[in-house]
C-alpha cells in the first residue's frame, strides 16, 4: 500500500445553516473556526474531508417563502446561495456542501424513517399537548409562559394531532455506556455532564418525528400527510453527505471517512448531537461519531455605533473594511474555549492595530526592510551566535509542540495567541540585538547577518503555523521573506530558510494602523446609508387649511417654450369657462406637443406671478420621487373644471 493510502482521515463537519435569512458574523464564526482545523489537520497530513451545508425545511422556511411570494424551492435556492457567498467570501475550505432539499438526501432521508418504522423503533401514536392555533405549534406544559402560548403570548388550549414517534428511551443505556467510556466524545467537559444529569439519566421522553401542521419537507413514504421533522431531516445530513445508503451500498467517501472525528456545532444544539443524533446512528447499527464540540457564541458587544441598525454585524460589511483575514483572526481570537466571546467595530480596529500591525506586521516590514539595507535582500552563511540564539530557536520550537498540543485540544484561540507569542519574542529579540546598533560597526557583519537570519527563520516558522488561520497573509508572508519551506516538517526544526534567498526589495505592510476615530465614521456612514430612509413629512395642517386650496383639472389647450427661459413652459389651461395661462418648470419632462390636450390638476387660486416676463396664473401639480422622475398629475375620466380635494 502506497503512503497516500495510508494516511490518516479526518472528517469534520459543521451543523447546516437554517436556510431563512442572512448569517451575521455570529453565525458565520463556526465555518471559520471548522476552516481552521480543517486547513491545520491537512498541513498535518491528514486526508480531510470538510462538510458544511443548509437544512432548508420546516415551519418557518415555508412561511417566509410565502411572505416573499415565492415557491419554497426558489425561496431556499435564493438563501442557500447568500449563505454560500459569505462562506467562500471568508476563504472557507469545504469539500462538500449539503442541503437538505438534494434529492440523494431526501431519498436516503424517506428510506431511513421506514427502516426505522419496520424494525419498530417508530411508531405512530397521538401528540398530546398546550395547541397555539396562529402559531400552530404545540407547547408543553414547562414551555408556557404564564398558561400562554410563549411565542405570541396567546391563549392555547389543549389539542392532538397524530404524530410518529421514535423510541428514544430503549437506546438510552446504551448511549449513557457509550458516553461515560468516552471521556472527549463531548466537549466542552461540562457540557457531557449536562446532557448526562439533565436529560438521559431522569428518562428520556419518545421524539416527535414528523408533522403534519406543515407541508415544506420530506414526506413519509407510506403516510403521505406527515413530512419528516428536522431531527432526522437535518442531522441524517452527516452521513447522505457521505453517500450513505440505508441499502448498505454505501458510496466511496461513506466508506472512507464515517465515522466523523468532529462534529462542530453551537452550544444551543448540544442536546441534539449528544444526545437525538447518537440514538438515531445506534438504531441505525451505525458508528457514532468520534467528538462533538458545542463552540460557545460570538456575541455582539455594546457600541454607540450605528444604533437605527441595532447592533448585528455581518461579515460582508466586515470584510469590507479590513479585509477576510483580519475578521478570520478577530473572530478565532476571540472566542475562548468555553465562553462567549465579544465583538464590536471598536475592538475589531483595536485587535487589527495592536496585534496584526503592531506585531506581525511591524515584524515583518522591520525585517525584510533591514536585509534589504544592510545586506542587498540576501544573507550568507557567515555566523556569529550567542546564547540569546538558542534561546529565541527553543522558543519558536516549543511554540510549534504547543500549537499542535492547543489544535489537538479544540483550543483554537489559544493556539493562535501561542503564534502571536513566537510573534512578539520576535520583536523582542530585535529590541535585544538591536541590528542598527551591529550595523555600524564593520565587525559585527557577521553578528548582524545573524540575527537577520533568525529573524527570518522566527516569521517563516510562525508563518507556517498562522496558515491555516489566516490563509492570505500567510501567502504574502512567504512571498516577502521569499521562501519555499512552508511545509509542517519545515518547522519541526531550525534554520530552515534558504539562506540564499532574495527577499522582496518593496516590502508592503501586511496591516496598515487604522485611526479608530476616521475608520468608524466611515462606517458609520456607510451602515446608515443601507438603512432604508425613513419617512419624514410636513409639519400638520388641519383640514381648514387645506380647504383653502383650490385645486381643479385643468386641460392644456396650448403650450409652448418659455422664449426666456429652457426650464420653462407656458402652457394655455382651461378650466370650465376659464382659461388662464401659466408657467411650470416642467421643461425637461416634457416637450410642448406631450402636454396638448391632457387633463392635469392645478392650484388655481394661487396668487398670479410673473416669471420672466410671462404672467403664471395658478400652479401645476407635479409629483416628484427620490431618483428625480419627474410626472405632473394627470387624469382621464374627469372633465375639467372638477374640483379635487
Ligand atoms: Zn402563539
Amino acid at each position: 500500500m502506497c503512503e497516500k493510502e495510508n494516511k490518516k482521515r479526518y472528517y469534520i463537519t459543521t451543523a447546516i445553516a437554517y436556510a431563512s435569512g442572512k448569517p451575521h458574523i455570529g453565525n458565520t464564526y463556526e465555518i471559520i473556526m471548522a476552516d481552521a482545523i480543517a486547513r491545520y489537520k491537512r498541513m498535518r497530513g491528514y486526508d480531510v474531508f470538510f462538510q458544511t451545508g443548509t437544512d432548508e425545511h420546516g415551519k418557518k422556511v415555508e412561511e417566509k417563502a410565502k411572505e416573499a411570494k415565492m415557491n419554497p424551492q426558489a425561496y431556499v435556492d435564493q438563501q442557500t446561495a447568500v449563505i454560500k457567498e459569505i462562506w467562500d467570501l471568508m476563504n472557507t475550505s469545504y469539500d462538500k456542501f449539503v442541503r437538505t432539499t438534494d434529492s440523494y438526501h431526501k431519498k436516503q432521508v424517506q428510506k431511513i424513517f421506514e427502516k426505522l418504522y419496520d424494525q419498530g423503533d417508530i411508531y405512530k401514536s397521538e401528540y398530546e399537548g398546550w395547541y397555539c392555533t396562529p402559531c400552530e405549534s404545540f407547547w408543553t406544559d414547562g414551555q408556557l409562559k404564564d398558561g400562554k402560548c410563549p411565542d405570541c403570548e396567546r391563549e392555547v388550549h389543549k389539542a392532538k394531532e397524530e404524530s410518529y414517534f421514535f423510541r428514544m428511551s430503549k437506546y438510552a443505556d446504551q448511549l449513557i455506556e457509550h458516553i461515560e467510556k468516552h471521556p472527549e466524545f463531548i466537549q466542552p467537559e461540562s457540557r457531557k455532564n449536562e446532557m448526562i444529569n439533565n436529560f438521559l439519566k431522569p428518562g428520556l421522553q419518545d421524539l416527535c418525528v414528523s408533522r403534519t401542521s406543515f407541508k415544506w419537507g420530506v414526506p413519509v413514504t407510506f403516510d403521505e400527510k406527515h413530512v419528516i421533522y428536522v431531527w432526522i431531516d437535518a442531522l441524517s445530513n452527516y452521513i447522505t453527505g457521505l453517500g450513505f445508503d440505508c441499502g448498505g451500498n454505501h458510496g466511496d467517501l461513506y466508506n472512507k471517512y464515517w465515522p466523523a472525528d468532529l462534529h462542530l456545532i453551537g452550544k444551543d444544539i448540544v442536546r441534539f448531537h449528544t444526545i437525538y443524533w447518537p440514538i438515531l446512528l445506534l438504531a441505525l447499527n451505525i458508528p457514532l461519531p468520534k467528538q462533538v464540540f458545542g463552540h460557545p457564541w460570538m456575541l455582539f458587544g455594546e457600541e454607540k455605533i450605528s444604533k437605527s441598525r441595532g447592533n448585528v454585524m455581518y461579515a460582508d460589511d466586515l470584510v469590507k473594511f479590513f479585509g477576510v483575514d483580519a475578521i478570520r483572526y478577530f473572530v478565532l481570537n476571540e472566542m475562548p474555549f468555553a465562553q462567549d466571546g465579544s465583538i464590536t467595530w471598536q475592538l475589531v480596529i483595536e485587535r487589527i492595530n495592536s496585534d496584526l500591525a503592531n506585531v506581525y506586521g511591524n515584524l515583518v516590514n522591520r525585517t525584510v526592510s533591514m536585509v534589504n539595507k544592510y545586506f542587498g535582500g540576501t544573507l550568507n552563511d557567515k555566523r556569529e551566535y550567542e546564547a540569546l540564539d538558542e534561546e529565541l530557536k527553543q522558543f519558536a520550537l516549543e511554540i510549534v509542540r504547543r500549537v499542535d498540543l492547543k489544535m489537538d485540544g479544540l483550543r483554537v484561540a489559544d493556539a493562535l495567541e501561542a503564534i502571536f507569542e513566537l510573534l512578539r519574542r520576535c520583536n523582542k529579540y530585535i529590541d535585544e540585538t538591536l541590528p542598527w546598533t551591529l550595523a555600524k560597526d564593520e565587525t559585527k557583519t557577521d553578528r548582524l547577518n545573524t540575527v537577520l537570519y533568525n529573524l527570518l527563520e522566527g516569521i517563516r516558522i510562525a508563518t507556517v503555523l498562522i496558515e491555516p488561520f489566516m490563509p492570505e497573509t500567510a501567502k504574502n508572508v512567504f512571498e516577502q521573506i521569499n521562501t519555499e519551506q512552508k511545509s509542517y516538517d519545515s518547522v519541526l526544526s531550525w534554520g530552515n530558510y534558504e539562506i540564499s534567498n532574495k527577499v522582496t526589495e518593496k516590502p508592503a505592510a501586511l496591516f496598515a494602523r487604522i485611526d479608530a476615530e476616521t475608520k468608524l465614521e466611515e462606517v458609520q456612514q456607510y451602515l446608515e446609508a443601507k438603512v432604508p430612509k425613513k419617512m419624514r413629512f410636513k409639519d400638520e395642517v388641519s383640514i381648514d387649511d387645506f380647504a383653502k386650496l383650490d385645486i381643479r383639472i385643468g386641460k392644456v389647450s396650448e403650450c409652448k417654450k418659455h422664449p426666456k427661459a429652457d426650464k420653462l413652459l407656458v402652457l394655455k389651461v382651461k378650466c370650465g369657462t376659464d382659461e388662464r395661462q401659466i408657467v411650470s418648470g416642467i421643461a425637461e419632462k416634457y416637450s410642448p406637443e406631450q402636454l396638448v390636450g391632457k387633463k392635469v390638476a392645478f392650484i388655481a387660486n394661487l396668487a398670479p406671478i410673473t416669471l420672466r416676463g410671462q404672467e403664471s396664473k395658478g400652479m401645476i401639480l407635479t409629483a416628484e420621487d427620490e431618483d428625480g422622475t419627474l410626472e405632473t398629475i394627470t387624469v382621464s375620466e374627469v372633465e375639467d373644471g372638477a374640483v379635487v380635494k
